[in-house]
């Protein structure tokens, strides 16, 4: 006996099998198989015999990983130990394709199980397969009735069931035919609910964890079925994703998030990107990139607009195809984030080649019990800390409690999706979000995040703008006309929020200080005999020698000029905690003179109400 099976996988390295010639092609294919295995089993007793379907879990990301010649060199190994088995023990073994293996052998668990260690040993002893394991599916002779095409076709379906259950035997029950069949008519009814139009998305909000604000929200499949009422995309993405339909579906979703943003954009609603999910069927048959340029173009939106999410196991299983897809989207205006990362395959490692825009930590490295805290923690640390220092902006995703924010916030790891803040919800109810009066605006904020070269952060500078970027947020209620982040080096200026009651023609989107006071001044929002002093005030140099100097908040108060009238406004500049050359961060902060103006009603109220008037203060 060439193999002694009593002994696990103890003895592999030793036996190692004869790669001088392909035992792939020296294995018998389906066709000459089935005629194998019936001669073979002829004549014996069905119960006594069983079929195993053998696969290696995950191969094509194995060759993704060490490349075709070392995934063919694996298959080679195992291909060698099924001939040895058939020659030594007589047992029919074939290769059916890809990673496709069948051996027939005595119906008997315990023995099956040994030829599981066996070969899983000798493939130990070629190779480190901890993440690629084999898989057995097996089905009795005589649970096929002795028809051998039914019998490889059972193994084959135990086999498919293991990727479910994740056990490594899984031996073929007659209810995974009903399960089977349940499937194709899932699949059925999910083909005409695409051709009906039954699927929809909703909206769940990314926010500021210390400010609430929204930055963005992602789109989130859902299908209105008229049986089944509202169902989940775990119940029916992977179905579509077996079946080729999951394209159909993402093009379908995609379009329609477009369709909104455009409505929205039409009736000057507040907008915050939206992020669309892509799956890795998408990029083999879609030219992805294309499609949403189409996509923007056919309804005239910025490409900013709409972001899109790839998973991380999308990357690990072609990251060529993925890194081309990826330069496309960045050509054409569009940021990619990394869903679910820390979630699978990749190793940090990773990250530093790809060239996302921002990463969204997997929900599970944040789900802690007190068993796997210090760890859990430590590892979201150094996640978070290595993004950082890449340069790349982090969303925690799957945020439910007030102590994850805490522990994401001690990190700075500031955005957040999660039930704590928001559900997934339909789009109206999105739509009365972003109407309500705080939300104003917060566009920029999001565009600060995505956008690499708006960040020009290195260590210290980042907490730097963060903090300013916190100052702002703790007075954005006040009602102020406008909120902005000045770099006083550079004159790098982000409008945060504005108030519609400014004039804008674009001014919101001017990025440079000294320009956008110049046009203040062009466009007669300063009146126009105040202009000289706001220019000179508001000289970058000179705010910024002066800043350096004492970082206080400097306050000016200029006229606004509307329909030929005039109201006080002040303008404040404070600068962040430690302002300096190095972290050389202000908050702009605009308002109109409310204390006065308010004074001035209450005391004109009372003025009517009762004479003899008290003396009211001047508007100087
Ligand atoms: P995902 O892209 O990681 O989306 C986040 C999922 O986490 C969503 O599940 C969301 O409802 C859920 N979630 C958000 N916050 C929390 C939280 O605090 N706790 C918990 N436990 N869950 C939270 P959903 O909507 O069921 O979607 C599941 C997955 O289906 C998505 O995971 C995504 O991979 C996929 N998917 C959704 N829509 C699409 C789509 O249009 N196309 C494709 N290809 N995949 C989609
Ligand atoms: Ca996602
Ligand atoms: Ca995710």
């Amino acid at each position: 006996m060439l193999y002694d099976l009593s002994g696990g996988p103890g003895g592999g390295a030793d036996s190692a099998p004869d790669l001088s010639r392909s035992m792939l092609s020296a294995l018998p294919r389906k066709e000459g198989f089935l005629v194998l295995l019936r001669s073979f089993l002829a004549g014996k007793a069905p119960e006594a015999w069983c079929l195993a379907a053998i696969d290696i879990k995950r191969f094509k990301l194995y060759n993704e990983w060490y490349g075709s010649p070392q995934g063919d060199a694996l298959l080679e190994t195992l291909a060698s130990c099924l001939e040895s088995f058939h020659a030594v023990q007589g047992w029919p073994a074939a290769y059916c394709g890809n990673d496709d293996f069948f051996l027939c052998m005595p119906n008997d668990r315990d023995l099956a199980a040994r030829v599981y260690d066996h070969l899983q040993g000798m493939l130990n002893a070629r190779a480190r397969c901890t993440s690629f394991p084999l898989v057995f599916g097996l089905c009795t002779a005589a649970q096929a009735g002795g028809d051998t095409s039914a019998l490889l076709r059972y193994a084959q379906i135990a086999v498919l069931s293991s990727s479910v259950s994740g056990e490594r035997m899984h031996w073929f029950d007659p209810a995974m035919l009903a399960q089977l069949k349940q499937q194709y008519f899932l699949l059925n009814e999910l083909e005409r609910a695409l051709r009906e139009g039954e699927f929809c998305f909703y909206l769940q909000p990314k926010c500021n964890s210390m400010t609430r604000a929204l930055v963005g929200m992602e789109a989130l499949v859902r299908w209105n079925s008229p049986t089944r009422g509202l169902v989940s995309p775990g119940a029916f993405i992977p179905q579509m994703e077996q079946a080729g339909l999951i394209s159909q579906l993402d093009a379908y979703i995609w379009e329609s998030v477009c369709q909104l943003l455009h409505r929205w954009k039409a009736q000057g609603a507040n907008i915050v990107p939206i992020s669309v999910n892509v799956s890795i069927a998408d990029i083999s048959c879609l030219n992805v990139a294309q499609v949403f340029s189409d996509l923007v173009e056919q309804y005239k939106l910025e490409p900013r607009m709409l972001n899109i999410e790839i998973t991380e196991s999308i990357l690990a299983q072609n990251f060529t195809l993925v890194e081309e897809m990826l330069s496309a989207l960045h050509r054409r205006g569009f940021s990619v984030l990394m869903d679910d990362f820390g979630s699978g395959y990749s190793s940090l490692n990773m990250l530093k080649d790809t060239c996302v825009d921002a990463i969204k930590l997997d929900m599970k490295l944040i789900d802690l019990t007190p068993e796997n805290r210090s760890r859990g923690v430590q590892i979201v640390e150094s996640i978070v800390g290595m993004a950082h220092r890449l340069d790349l902006p982090i969303i925690a995703e799957g945020v439910e409690n007030q102590e994850q924010v805490f522990m994401l916030q001690a990190m700075d790891c500031y955005y957040a999706q999660g039930y704590y803040f928001y559900r997934p919800m339909p789009v109206e109810q999105a739509e009365e979000l972003l109407a309500r009066p705080g939300t104003a605006r917060y566009w920029s904020v999001h565009r600060d995040m995505m956008r690499r070269d708006h960040r020009s952060f290195n260590g210290g500078r980042v907490s730097a703008k963060t903090a300013a970027a916190l100052q702002v947020y703790q007075i954005l209620q006040d009602g102020m006309l406008e909120l902005s982040l000045l770099n006083l080096v550079t004159g790098e200026y982000h409008v945060i929020k504005r108030d519609p009651r400014l004039p804008d023609s674009g001014l919101s989107q001017e990025e440079d200080f000294s320009v956008y006071c110049q046009r203040l001044v062009s466009e007669k929002v300063i009146h126009p005999d105040d202009a000289a002093r706001f220019l000179a005030l508001t000289d970058l140099e000179k705010v910024r020698t002066a800043l350096f100097y004492e970082p206080v908040t400097q306050f000016h108060r200029f006229r606004k000029h509307v329909s030929e009238e005039f109201v006080w406004i002040t303008m404040e500049i404070q600068p962040c905690r430690g302002c300096s050359a190095q972290e050389p961060w202000a908050a702009v902060l605009v308002r109109e003179d409310a204390q006065t103006d308010q004074l001035e009603r209450i005391l004109s109220e009372k003025r009517e109400a009762a004479p003899p008037p008290e003396t009211a203060p001047s508007r100087t």
